[in-house]
């Protein structure tokens, strides 16, 4: 057993450098990926070569024992069959063979020792390792008949030189393993370079990307592996926050834009005010009136950017409830028909249809459509609201007989800003902005909008929402 352990830190004694190297390594924390990897690899190899090295030592070793062994028993057994009596020859075997022999009977007495020091070392079965001054003895046990009596026979063959052979090829072994292992290493941290060389260029191209560069993009030139997925992956979200970025940009512009004109009116007025209404009824009374027009616009305006500021069509967030469509449908009627009474209203609302829904905002989404049909519609013209249902959607259509839109214009009258050259120069024209909040408020509740529309002849709106169940109640 002592050889054994002997045998096994010799083998084993690369796997324990290489892996108390790995955790002190791991400890330290502050090595790269591509230490880590390098150490992994070397430790696979460790492995691979210990198992390898256990492997071929164990063959040899086991291999060498066994045909000493065998040669023995051969030559024991040839022995026993011929000669008669026996033992005188098993005495020779012994000395020839330099190989003890020591036979028992079935109850374990020894009946014959060649070398009597033998004896002591017992019944050994099947087979025992004993270590004396000759060296090491490897003892086999066997049941035989010897001049006609059953008995066990105990033949031990001295292994001490194969087990010396074993300890300088194990040896042998380590000494090559060891500077193989080493050199892997080296080979491996040094090849690892090139791996991680995209990694460096990723981070540096990175670190320079700002708001005001925000055009870089990751090279991803090269075969197809991770890294380069990363990369692709990386630009495309690059790409989103970019053309986010240039909205944003451009909405800002636009909302000061839009602030400039009801500014400039009031400062005019107010000048005007300064120089000579002071004392002129007239215009004193005309610059209030416009005064109090921009600011309720500007006012107007404001509450739009704010909503827009805020809501997208991803971050919308809704206050669902179950709510019936025709009420809020009879409510906007009887609003519109207050306020405008100039136009003519065809109204269909009579079929009783409930919806799971932002009762406010889809009200508000509503009165935008309505709002357009009334400014887009010359006094007199004709605007007809219908409820209906078309399949698992709740139908509202707002038709006029207005202006109508060129179909160039329909590709951007949801777009933010978006006035169509024909809206801009009417009195009644708005900022551009109703209709892109329409279609937050629309979609958010996964709805649709269909638009027809001729010039001269009109337009209508058909939004389309889901019925919807209240169960699915909490805000998407
Ligand atoms: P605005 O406040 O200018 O009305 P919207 O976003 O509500 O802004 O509408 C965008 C543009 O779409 C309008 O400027 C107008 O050109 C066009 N539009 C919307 N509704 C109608 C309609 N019913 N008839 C004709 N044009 C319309």
């Amino acid at each position: 057993m002592g050889l054994m352990g002997v045998l096994k830190k010799i083998v084993l004694f690369p796997v324990y450098v290489v892996s108390w190297l790995y955790h002190f390594i791991r400890e330290k924390n502050t090595f790269s990926i591509r230490m880590r990897l390098s150490l992994r690899y070397t430790v696979i190899l460790t492995l691979a070569l210990s198992v390898c090295g256990v492997g071929f030592i164990a063959t040899y070793s086991l291999n060498s024992v066994y045909s000493a062994v065998s040669s023995n028993h051969t030559d024991f057994f040839n022995l026993i069959n011929t000669k008669s009596p026996a033992y005188p020859a098993i005495e020779e075997f012994a000395q020839t063979h330099s190989a003890p022999v020591v036979v028992y009977d079935l109850n374990e007495n020894v009946q014959f020792a060649s070398d009597p020091a033998y004896a002591q070392y017992g019944y050994q079965n099947p087979a025992g390792i004993v270590h004396d001054e000759h060296g090491l003895w490897l003892a086999v046990n066997r049941q035989t008949v010897i001049d006609g009596a059953f008995v066990r026979v105990l033949i031990y063959t001295n292994i001490t030189e194969i087990a010396a052979q074993t300890v300088y090829v194990a040896r042998l072994i380590v000494s090559i393993f060891v500077p193989v292992l080493l050199v892997a290493l080296i080979l491996v941290i040094a090849a690892g370079g090139g791996i991680f060389e995209p990694i460096r260029n990723m981070t540096r191209t990175v670190k320079h990307i700002s708001e005001r560069n925000l055009t870089l993009r990751l090279n991803v030139s090269g075969s197809k592996n991770e890294l380069k997925e990363l990369a692709l992956t990386f630009n495309e979200m690059m790409n989103r926050i970019e053309d986010q970025y240039n909205r944003q940009k451009q909405f800002v512009s636009d909302a000061s834009h839009e602030l400039r004109t009801p500014i400039a009116v009031i400062q005019g007025y107010v000048s005007m005010l300064d120089r000579w209404g002071k004392n002129d009824q007239e215009v004193l009374q005309e610059s209030i009136a416009a005064i109090k027009n921009e600011a309720d616009n500007m006012n107007e305006l404001i509450d739009k950017l704010l909503f827009l500021a805020r809501h997208d069509n991803n971050t919308f967030e809704l206050q669902k409830e179950e709510f019936s469509m025709t009420e809020m449908l009879s409510e906007i009627v009887k609003e519109t028909q207050i306020i405008d009474p100039s136009h003519r209203f065809a109204f269909d609302i009579n079929t009783e249809l409930s919806i799971c829904g932002d009762k406010n905002r889809l009200k508000q989404a509503l009165r935008i459509f309505i709002d357009n049909a009334i400014k887009y519609t010359p006094a007199h013209g004709e605007i007809a609201i219908k409820l209906g249902k078309e399949n698992r959607y709740i139908t509202v259509s707002i038709k006029d007989t207005g202006i109508g839109m060129t179909e160039e214009d329909l590709k951007y009258i949801f777009d933010r800003f978006y006035r169509s050259d024909k809206s801009r120069t009417k009195e009644k024209g708005g900022h551009g902005l109703g209709l892109a909040i329409a279609k937050i408020i629309i979609l958010g509740h996964k709805g649709k909008i269909k638009v027809r529309s001729r010039v001269g002849e009109g337009s209508e709106f058909i939004i389309m929402l889901e019925q919807g169940v209240v169960s699915d109640a909490a805000g998407e």
